[in-house]
């Protein structure tokens, strides 16, 4: 069919590909306005212990709305910014952001709430990281222990022994460290003994799996057995289902997160749902 179509197909790829490259031009060049522009906001999802589905942090997440592009998914965009190195600043941003929020529900009451950032890769090159994210949590006051950096298994893919001794110093400064998307890498055994983690995040390809095969199930199940023998807390991301959640709590999964539990939210919502869930506000009982 092709052949018979000739030039044609031909023709229509090379628009596709052409609006392709212009996109991408365009996204490249924009992004570097984003930030002044006040284009970024942050929605957050909740993170909640499997067992008795209280709320105990969120993962913020970012998104972007494009003056002409509309809105673009971090899946997207990220990538781009962490080739042209803007993700540094907003990554920074993200991080302190996501502090400011977070202090403020602290302030109303969640006192022990978490938050969860992406770290990128990328941010590992900028020299004074480790200093950056020290002055962001003085500046917002907020504990360290309870900010959580989620980094993949391909931040040290360039330069192992630099990544190591910046996520010591992180540690060191209380920050708790999260293996994200565990299980979707070329690496992931050695990871786990390697770098100082506190947890890890089950990728959700393994979790939406656990309604089929029984083999898919065992895969769940190991990893968690695993991470729990190596003191490593386990966060199921991407549950779905009561089906996947009930498994995951007869597993002992530690922390689950998902589209059956939330959706990630706006902060407005977040406040209503810690109301509702954990109570906020309410008067203490006992
Ligand atoms: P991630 O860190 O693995 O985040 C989880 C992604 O899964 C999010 O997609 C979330 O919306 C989605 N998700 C949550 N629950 C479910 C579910 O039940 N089912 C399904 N199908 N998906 C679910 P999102 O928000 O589009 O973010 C995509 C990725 O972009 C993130 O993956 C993360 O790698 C990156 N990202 C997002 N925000 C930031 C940021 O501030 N900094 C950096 N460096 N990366 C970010
Ligand atoms: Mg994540
Ligand atoms: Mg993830
Ligand atoms: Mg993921």
């Amino acid at each position: 069919k092709a052949k018979e179509q000739g030039g044609g197909v031909y023709e229509v790829f090379s628009c596709e590909l052409y609006q392709a490259v212009q996109r991408r031009v365009l996204i490249e060049n924009s992004l570097r306005k984003a930030l002044d522009r006040g284009e970024f906001r942050l929605v957050y999802q909740p993170l909640v212990d499997a067992r008795g589905c209280m709320t105990i942090g969120h993962e913020a997440l970012i998104r972007w709305r494009h003056p002409e592009l509309g809105t673009i998914s971090p899946m997207e965009f990220i990538p781009i910014a962490e080739e042209t190195g803007h993700i540094v600043e907003i990554g920074m941003w993200a991080l302190r952001e996501a502090c400011l929020q977070t202090k403020s529900w602290q302030d109303e009451g969640a006192e022990k709430l978490g938050i969860s950032v992406n770290l990128s890769g990328r941010q590992f090159q900028q020299p004074e990281l480790v200093e950056c994210i020290e002055a962001v949590l003085a500046e917002t006051k907020f504990d360290p222990k309870l900010l959580t950096l989620e980094i993949t298994e391909n931040i040290a893919i360039h330069n192992e022994r630099h990544v190591m001794s910046k996520l010591t110093q992180l540690k060191q400064l209380g920050i708790k460290i999260a293996l994200d998307d565990f299980g979707t890498g070329y690496s992931s055994l050695s990871y786990l003994a390697k770098f100082p983690l506190d947890s890890l995040k089950i990728d959700k390809s393994f979790v939406q799996n656990i309604g089929g095969n029984a083999g898919e199930k065992e895969i769940v199940k190991t990893i968690i057995g695993m991470a729990h023998s190596l003191n490593l807390k386990v966060t199921a991301e991407g549950v779905e289902t009561e089906e996947q959640l009930a498994y995951l709590k007869q597993e002992a999964c530690d922390f689950a997160q998902g589209y059956l539990i939330d959706r990630p939210l706006e902060p407005e919502a977040c406040l209503e749902q810690l109301v509702r869930r954990n109570g906020l506000g309410r008067p203490k009982v006992g």
